[in-house]
């Protein structure tokens, strides 16, 4: 828990807004550093180390962000000119700037799916037949947890079936798993176990693990070998990236242990929130750190409704015109979540706020 000037805000917008913990400072300040580029840096070495064998994996490859790792993963599997398979509100297909179409020259192939969670039976259908007409079908990406469903969770099950089936068929699957120690937790397994039968896995170490900066792509040592090369191709290849890396490999260590802690906050912050006039909510489908409330029959807009919190220090974006997302991590405590609850009550109880209409 992080004490300074803006502690007194609640900030739910996001679990990237975690900042470094004492723990996290202290290994970047003493961190032991090289040129990462000339595979150098005794620090990021030592991470990739530490993700592949969590992960259970060859290797893996510290990266400047999730974008950026997803975007390896697609540029690595798919060719230009080829579609990548993924959920409709998948972040990979809303929130990447486009980017596997503006720069690995790929489309996504969309389908609405259930919690944002995809089967066989709605990939099947979206696979291209092989011929000389069609775009053909390069990468399947699925995400877990799912952003935009309220932390929804892929089982080992669910992921084992695509994938026995995408392999069946000669077909690559990423997972996009920024949040996939939440999705462990939730499931009470292994992030190796969740991730096995994927050919890449990409996570953020700047999310719910609390550090400030990068992600990691894990796979076979020869997908690794090949990300490598694009990762300096976009721009990525950092130098005495030791610094980061440490906090890093303090996130990887010390951060899954306590993410049940933000999915009890959750919960709590879900059932308050579902105790409310004019919000709707289920609790019983917050299973990690993700709360997506609807306050429509508030009679207000999510803008409205938000805008409102913003001025009693409770900061939560909107996801939809009646819908507002709140995340809970390590920086919000049990007294944060109450007082987000009891701002929330007050807000569409009426008391309107003067913030020009
Ligand atoms: C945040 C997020 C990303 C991207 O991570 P950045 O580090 O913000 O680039 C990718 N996928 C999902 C599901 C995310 O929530």
């Amino acid at each position: 828990m992080n004490t300074d000037s803006s502690s007194r805000i609640v900030d739910l917008r996001s679990d990237t807004v975690t900042r470094p913990t004492p723990a996290m400072r202290r290994a970047m300040a003493e961190a032991e550093v090289g040129d990462d580029v000339y595979g150098e840096d005794p620090t990021v070495n030592r991470l990739q180390q530490r993700a592949a064998e969590i992960f259970g994996r060859e290797a893996a490859l510290f990266v400047a962000s999730g974008c950026m790792g997803n975007l390896i993963a697609v540029k690595t599997w798919a060719r230009p000119g080829m579609e990548v398979i993924c959920d409709e509100r998948g972040h990979v297909n809303n929130f990447e700037l486009a980017s596997m179409s503006a720069i690995a020259g790929c489309m996504p192939r969309t389908v609405a799916a259930p919690d944002g969670i995809l089967s066989w039976d709605l990939i099947e259908p979206l696979i291209r037949p092989k011929n000389y007409y069609t775009s053909q079908t390069g990468l399947i990406s699925l995400e877990n947890t799912h952003n935009m469903h309220g932390g929804s969770v892929y089982t080992r099950e669910q992921t084992e079936a695509i994938c026995e089936h995408a392999q069946a068929v000669g077909l690559p699957v990423h997972m996009d798993g920024a949040r996939i120690f939440n999705a462990a937790v939730a499931l009470g397994c292994e992030v190796a176990a969740l991730t096995q039968m994927c050919d890449s896995v990409m996570f953020c170490l700047s999310k719910g693990l609390g550090a400030p900066v990068g992600s990691m792509l894990v796979g076979t040592r020869g997908f690794i070998e090949k990300a490598r090369v694009t990762r300096k191709m976009l721009g990525g290849g950092m130098r005495q990236a030791g610094v980061l890396a440490a906090a890093g490999l303090v996130a990887l260590e010390e951060s899954p242990k306590r993410l049940h802690c933000d999915h009890e906050n959750a919960r709590r912050l879900a059932e308050g929130l579902a105790g409310i006039k004019g919000v709707t909510v289920d609790p019983a489908e917050v299973v990690t750190n993700i709360v997506i409330f609807d306050v429509r029959a508030a009679g207000k807009t999510a803008a409205e409704a938000s805008a409102d919190l913003r001025s009693r220090d409770v900061l939560a974006n909107p996801t939809g015109k009646y819908t507002i997302r709140m995340v809970t991590h390590c920086d919000v405590d049990r007294a944060g979540i109450d007082r987000a609850i009891a701002e929330m009550a007050s807000a569409l109880r009426g008391g309107s706020v003067a913030s020009g209409g």
